[in-house]
């Protein structure tokens, strides 16, 4: 049971952690993926990206390359004095050359000093300009630079920035000055961010190997014309000129971005493409928390589902288990009972028989005058009595000992018999009593009581050889439905609680289980009876309590005792017999007992303490003799006679003679007469067997008495 339990727990909570596990293990290879396809898709962007700016930047520079090619138509192999002098016809041509491609902003031609002859934009030129400090002028100095591509300037008659690109002039093989085709930067950038303008976080730029930023959008900041040789791009074109994507950290804007780049094989130029990581991240993040908002309540249902499933297995289990309990405890009681029967039937028969035994003992004494017979009857008495002894403990356990139930002060009784208690339990042991404040009463019969801790005293003081303490707690309890359902024959309600705890050797989970049969041992032959705890068990049922043993192997034992409470607020805790005359003054008594032993037993006891007696074998035979209006003074009646029992006999004596005085015997009672074993009150009783001096006293006691309340 406990362990399909654990099973079936274990599975759940392997699923409930697979309810999670999964989705997330689900949604982080699912995230791992999209993040490379976004990663992926920013490669892409990139190039397309770069595929149509490196046209635009194309398609541009042919029509440049057509500028050149239609300024050299223009002047020719014109000297520069020639050009000067026909400056005006020169100018026009130029500045239509120049309205006709819109990316240019002028053209224009410098003789070998930097000194300009003529211009599309000015006419005529001013004197005093001079370009021979500019980059496109000075890389055709020494050398045919072929097309050469200038940085980003303020040109010194116009105020909008421009780049010039230049090819050398040369007359007769000599430089002789240069082309010059002014480019502007905005048509680049403007483009630029037309083609950002959808994709957040995104940089394009012109720029030559060297760094010199011709274009950009955004527009780098302040007055930054190149990228500083850490760049990004620098280092990429230093690593590999062929173009390419790499990760690097910006220079401008400071974040670590994807950059694509690629030459335009014109002049040393690049295009270049760039997009920060973070927002591919960001890209990327938004995409997932389209899924996380369908997988995330989802996963919650899932778990939720099977913490769900798990609550109710337990509660399944733990249900399934206290009802076991509940089986368990009433197979135990069911036992408990037929043992019980059959404990009671024997010691019943053999009270009847030690009756005989003893009685008959008794008379063959008074008769014997040798002294060697004498102290073999007086041996054989004392075995017998010894045997009426044990007799007595199986029919406590049997619940059919009389008991004489009455309210007691607990704290009272337990204080009484300390004195026994300390003397029983020896030196070595200590003892202790705690008896609560304000503790109820208890209905209970005392003498058994006392005799019910003097046992479980001594059960401590042998399971504390070396010593230890014995404590006596007493206290108030309710039992509630709770803790009835789970021990059989038990009914909710006050209790108070004596508890009896010592510090000794405990017991094993099979010894407590076996602890109340009777016979039950664990001590060595001659030390135990096996019947202490048994008399506990039945003198505990009988009287409407409870008795549990809490034990802890080598800690110790408490066994725990539960009385029901007494309702009335005054105790009494004992009341010694009457001392007095117990012999006859030849008064009539009827006997009525269906055992022929014991009524001739009896009868002759009471003979000899000067009775008359009547006798009568069942109770049709003693109702016969009222019939003979024989006159009686008393009726001692067993209890249990064949057909009518002795309780119904004396509810017809009474009828019939009023105010007769009835005492009943018996070996046993489960019976009419005592309801559960309880006396009722006023009831007068005597016990099997039968005692020549108890029989005596109770007899006189009755006789002497006041007369009796009618039966009920
Ligand atoms: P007996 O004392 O004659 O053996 P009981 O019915 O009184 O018979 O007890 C039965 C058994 O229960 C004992 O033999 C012992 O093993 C165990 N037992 C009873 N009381 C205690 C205790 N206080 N500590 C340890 N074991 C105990
Ligand atoms: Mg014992």
């Amino acid at each position: 049971m406990r362990a399909r339990r654990d099973a079936a727990i274990k599975l759940l909570k392997i699923v409930m952690v697979a309810s999670v596990a999964l989705p997330v293990a689900l949604f982080s290879y699912a995230s791992w993926v999209s993040y490379k396809s976004a990663v992926v898709h920013t490669d892409e962007q990139l190039g397309a990206n770069l595929d149509i700016i490196s046209e635009q930047a194309n398609k541009i520079f042919q029509s440049i390359d057509l500028s050149f090619a239609s300024l050299r138509a223009i002047v020719g192999d014109l000297s520069d004095d020639e050009i000067r002098a026909q400056e005006q016809t020169l100018h026009l041509k130029l500045r239509q050359l120049d309205q006709v491609l819109g990316a240019i902003d002028a053209l224009a031609i410098v003789d070998k000093n930097g000194d300009a002859l003529v211009s599309s934009s000015i006419y005529p030129v001013p004197r005093d300009l001079n370009v021979a400090d500019r980059d496109y002028f000075k890389a055709h100095v020494q050398q045919d630079a072929g097309t050469y591509v200038g940085e980003v300037v303020t040109p010194r008659v116009r105020p909008n920035t421009l780049f010039g690109v230049s090819r050398r002039r040369a007359q007769n093989g000599e430089f002789a000055g240069a082309f010059i085709v002014f480019a502007v930067p905005k048509i680049f950038s403007d483009f630029y961010e037309k083609l950002a303008l959808n994709q957040p976080g995104t940089s394009l730029a012109l720029a030559r190997g060297d760094g010199a930023i011709l274009a950009r959008y955004p527009a780098p900041p302040g007055d930054m014309t190149r990228f500083s040789p850490t760049s990004g791009f620098r280092t990429a074109v230093n690593a590999d000129p062929r173009g390419g994507i790499v990760t690097s950290n910006n220079s401008i804007e400071g974040v670590q971005r994807r950059v694509g780049y690629r030459p335009l094989g014109y002049g040393n130029l690049y295009v270049s493409d760039g997009r920060s990581t973070s927002q591919t991240t960001m890209d990327w993040l938004s995409g997932l928390s389209v899924h996380l908002i369908f997988g995330v309540p989802a996963t919650i249902f899932l778990f939720t589902l099977v913490l769900l499933v798990m609550r109710r297995t337990q509660e399944f289990y733990a249900e399934a288990e206290r009802r076991e309990l509940a089986e368990q405890s009433l197979r135990q009681a069911q036992k408990m009972e037929a043992v019980g029967q059959l404990t009671g039937g024997v010691a019943h028969d053999f009270n009847n028989l030690l009756t005989i035994i003893i009685g008959n003992l008794g008379i063959a004494k008074r008769g014997v005058v040798e002294a060697r017979s004498e102290r073999a009857l007086d041996n054989a008495l004392t075995g017998a009595q010894r045997a009426a002894q044990l007799t007595q403990r199986l029919l406590a356990f049997s619940r059919r000992q009389p008991l004489n139930p009455r309210a007691v002060d607990p704290n009272r009784l337990i204080v009484g018999i300390s004195d026994l208690l300390t003397r029983s339990l020896g030196e070595t042991v200590q003892l202790e009593t705690i008896g609560g404040a304000g503790t109820w009463n208890v209905e209970v019969d005392a003498s058994e009581l006392e005799s019910t801790l003097l046992n479980l005293a001594v059960n401590a003081r042998d399971a504390m050889p070396e010593g230890g303490k014995l404590t006596i707690e007493t206290s108030n309890a309710y039992l509630d439905e709770q803790y009835c359902r789970h021990h059989e024959g038990i009914t909710p309600g006050q209790y108070v609680l004596i508890a009896v705890t010592d510090n000794g050797t405990g017991m094993s989970r099979e010894t407590v289980e076996k602890a109340f049969e009777p016979f039950f041992t664990t001590k060595e032959a001659g030390k135990g009876t096996g019947l202490g705890l048994s008399q506990v068990y039945g003198f505990m049922k009988q009287s409407g309590g409870h008795v549990k043993i809490y034990s802890e192997i080598g800690e110790g034992t408490t066994i725990s005792l539960y009385l029901p409470r007494h309702d009335s607020a005054e105790a009494v805790v004992a009341d010694d017999e009457p001392a007095g005359s117990s012999r006859g003054n030849g008064e009539t008594i009827l006997v009525v007992e269906d055992d022929d032993g014991v009524r001739q037993y009896a009868s002759e006891i009471l003979r000899d303490l000067n009775y008359q007696i009547i006798e009568a074998r069942d109770a049709a035979s003693a109702l016969k003799l009222l019939d003979a209006e024989k006159p009686f003074d008393l009726l001692l009646t067993d209890v249990v006679l064949p057909g009518m029992n002795g309780r119904q006999l004396a509810t017809e004596i009474e009828k019939r003679r009023p105010g007769v005085k009835i005492i009943f015997m018996t070996g046993y009672s489960r019976n009419a007469i005592v309801h559960h074993g309880r006396l009722d009150r006023g009831t007068e009783l005597i016990t099997k067997p039968l005692i020549e001096g108890v029989l005596a006293r109770k007899i006189r006691q009755v006789l002497d008495g006041p007369a009796p309340k009618p039966l009920e």
